[in-house]
């Protein structure tokens, strides 16, 4: 019989996962459990809530996946049973496999900072997955007067798109500058150091003068507690009072990984960075922002890189192939205005039991780029966005 493979999650590392190994293998049962009948892709809905996008771009649906012959369950996976090898979707229902993939992505620390909880995401939102969250941020701002505070609180390594939160203070400064002027950011940063700080601390002084403070950790950027009442963060130099709170509370592996037993007491899933096999149960595998273990940071691009390799290895090992290493890619475009774009890549492959980063391989857009460049950049961040969603939902 065929061999049956379940992936929990139709995200950047699921849906890629999905069509990779049935491409590569059509006789493969492929099955792609996901609730939701479309996909909302956080990449560029920064600059939704900077009001530069619709947020109907940021819409796929699963008919293209489909299309290829896998099965889109739409249910939420609630357990699994790795001694029998099935997936609990329902009292009732349960899918079996020969290999799983779990690629939930990731969960909130709802208890990680005092006062924040799911109901104050509704006051000061995350924003940090996106779909309503996005688009409450945008309300918020759309609804601040002239001259209020908007305070960003970025979390401590490793989270989900490490340069995500100086993107959106960029483009919210763009908004406000055009619009509320004499509006301030204040970004309370809970570490020492950010991707890709000298070119967005560059971009901030040439297009924003004076408009976004950033304060790190040894500077009070932690926050210790947050009053929603008053919209107010804590930290130990004091307090901020906001007339609108983005707080990116810390984060972990989507809570089925948990409930499979993938992901350990940091939250988040080791892997074989071969197999992507999980270090804690066999014949599951993790992809994208749940997996940990080495230097690949949690983005789209590398979730689709993970997918790719992941189904090669998952399909040696059915076959009785030995897995090969993979070697994987990650670039991270950020906009710091619609006309005004940076990134970062790096080139990732085992060693040691972990992913770690080929020396050498990698970098950043030059500190002294021209106009013209940085025009380039942005285009390029808007190609790259158009091909990896054409490649996992198209
Ligand atoms: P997700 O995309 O979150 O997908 C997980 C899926 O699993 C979801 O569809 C969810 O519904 C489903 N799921 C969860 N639990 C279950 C369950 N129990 N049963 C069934 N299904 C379940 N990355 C880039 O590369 N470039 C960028 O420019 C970029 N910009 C970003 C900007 C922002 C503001 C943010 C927040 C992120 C950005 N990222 C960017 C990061 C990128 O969005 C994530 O790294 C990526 O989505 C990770 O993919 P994933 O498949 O692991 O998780």
């Amino acid at each position: 019989t065929a061999p049956k493979v379940v992936v929990i999650g139709g995200g950047f590392a699921g849906a890629s996962f999905a069509r990779a190994i049935k491409r590569e293998d059509p006789q493969i049962a492929v099955a792609l459990i996901e609730p939701n009948a479309h996909y909302t892709a956080c990449p560029l809905s920064n600059a939704v809530i900077a009001g530069l996008r619709d947020m109907e771009a940021q819409h796929f649906g699963y008919a293209g996946i489909e299309a290829d012959g896998i099965v889109h369950v739409q249910q939420k996976a609630i357990g699994i049973d790795p001694e029998q090898r099935r997936v609990v979707l329902t009292d009732e229902v349960r899918l079996s496999y020969d290999r799983l993939i779990v690629a939930p992505g990731i969960d909130m620390r709802l208890d990680a900072i005092p006062g924040y909880d799911a109901n104050a995401a509704e006051r000061m939102p995350h924003a940090w997955k996106a779909g309503e969250q996005t688009l409450l941020l945008r309300r918020q701002l759309e609804a601040m007067e002239d001259g209020g505070l908007v305070v960003i609180s970025a979390p401590a390594n490793p989270f989900r798109c490490p340069p995500g939160p100086y993107e959106r203070a960029s483009l919210i400064a763009h908004y406000l500058k055009a619009n509320k002027p004499r509006s301030k950011i204040l970004i309370l940063d809970a570490k020492e150091a950010f991707s890709k700080q000298r070119l967005f601390e560059a971009g901030w002084a040439a297009l924003y003068p004076g408009m976004i403070e950033w304060v790190s950790l040894s500077f009070g950027g932690a926050v210790t507690e947050v009053d929603v009442a008053t919209r107010t963060l804590r930290t130990e130099f004091g307090d901020h009072r906001a007339a609108v709170a983005n707080v990116i509370p810390p984060q972990r592996a989507g809570a089925i990984a948990a409930l499979a037993g993938v992901a350990d007491r940091t939250g988040w899933c080791p892997i074989d960075p071969v197999t992507f096999e999980s270090r804690l149960v066999p014949n599951i595998h993790v992809l994208g922002d749940a997996v940990i273990g080495g230097a690949m940071p949690k983005s789209a691009f590398s979730a689709n890189a993970q997918a790719k390799a992941g189904a090669d290895a998952v399909i040696a090992l059915l076959r009785g192939r030995d897995p090969s290493a993979p070697k994987l890619i990650n670039t991270c475009y950020s906009l710091l205005a619609p006309d005004y774009g940076i990134s970062i890549a790096g080139v990732y492959s085992p060693k040691d039991g972990l992913l770690a980063e080929v020396e050498g391989a990698g970098g950043t857009s030059p500190l002294d780029a021209s106009l013209a460049e940085r025009a380039e950049e942005a285009a390029y961040g808007e190609a790259w966005f158009d091909t990896i969603t054409a490649e996992a939902f198209g």
